[in-house]
């Protein structure tokens, strides 16, 4: 049960616009967004193969008022145009040190209704950036780097990503993986995280969509003795039965998630029918996936 006046601001947030909040659980988060958002999540449900790669869809909900922070602004300075929010599973969820790394994805950013002006300014970060190069490039991470004095977050915002080229954005990757887990920890996330990327790159290939700026979420456990137990549970865990009834809700509710990563941010996607595959996403999934083969 969402509680509105529960809701509060949520501070995982890796990239992207300030206002999303998450309910009191914290299993969700209420994101503002823009129609077009919500039509591609409604449009999704007659995808499952895509969908299966994008946070639980729960539904919409207009906010109050006196519940949208004052400061919610496009990034610019400007407040934006974001009226309605989704209601989304937190990806974050089930997690105690959550590391959270956004990749945005495409070379073009933009949208056939953006204007010249934001064109252009698109633009010039990609070119400057590997959003052209590769198609990819790091919009923001936080990672856990241990208690103690010095340590705690680490914050890269969006101005970090920007600086890294072909020839060194591994080093980006490699400092995402900078939390407090060992380097076996390290291997088995990385591997698991390449699985997932591959499943996407081939969904991807087979469905025909457009969406420009969407990020792949990446997620990881960042401490290393919750991480060791939840690898542990998994081992544990009996195989998921499909048909098992809501009962035992409860119990899904302990887990401990080892990583999680899902396509988010669809303010600039539609689906194509008969336009073939979405080859700008589709070169940022496979040189994110070669980063990842590179890692060790
Ligand atoms: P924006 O249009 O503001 O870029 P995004 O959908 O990219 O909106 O969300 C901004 C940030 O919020 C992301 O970088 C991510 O860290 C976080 N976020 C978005 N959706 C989720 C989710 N379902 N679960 C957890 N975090 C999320
Ligand atoms: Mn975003």
């Amino acid at each position: 049960k969402l509680v509105a006046s529960n809701l509060k601001p949520f501070d995982l947030a890796a990239a992207g616009h300030d206002g999303v909040l998450s309910d009191e659980s914290g299993s969700v988060i209420v994101k503002p967004c823009t129609a077009r958002e919500v039509a591609f999540y409604e449009a999704s449900l007659a995808h499952p193969e895509f969908a299966k790669w994008m946070p639980t869809f729960y539904g919409t909900l207009t906010l109050s008022d006196d519940l949208i922070p004052e400061k919610t602004t496009d990034g610019d300075g400007k407040p934006h145009d974001r009226k309605a929010s989704l209601v989304l599973q937190n990806l974050t969820y089930g997690f105690n040190k959550p590391c959270v790394l956004d990749v945005k994805l495409g070379a073009q950013l933009w949208d056939e209704f953006a204007s010249q002006e934001k064109r252009d300014r698109l633009d010039a970060v990609s070119d400057k950036s590997t959003s052209r190069s590769l198609g990819m490039r790091v919009a923001g991470m936080k990672v856990w780097k241990g208690e103690g004095a010095g340590k705690g977050y680490q914050v890269y915002d969006k101005y970090y990503g920007r600086d890294f080229t072909a020839d060194n954005v591994l080093d980006a990757i490699k400092e995402y993986f900078s939390a407090d887990i060992s380097p076996e920890q390290v291997k088995i996330i990385a591997a698991r995280f390449l699985a997932k990327v591959s499943d996407i790159r081939m969904v991807l290939e087979s469905q025909e969509s457009r969406m420009y700026a969407a990020s792949l979420l990446f997620v990881f456990e960042g401490d290393g003795n919750t991480l060791a137990q939840a690898l542990e549970d998994e081992k544990n865990r009996p195989p998921k039965d499909e048909n098992e009834d809501e009962e035992d809700d409860d119990e899904e509710d302990k887990i401990l998630m080892v990583e999680e990563l899902k396509l988010i941010d669809f303010a600039h996607a539609n689906w194509t029918p008969g336009q073939g595959p979405d080859e700008n996403a589709l070169q940022g999934v496979r040189s994110m996936e070669k980063l990842l083969l590179d890692l060790d």
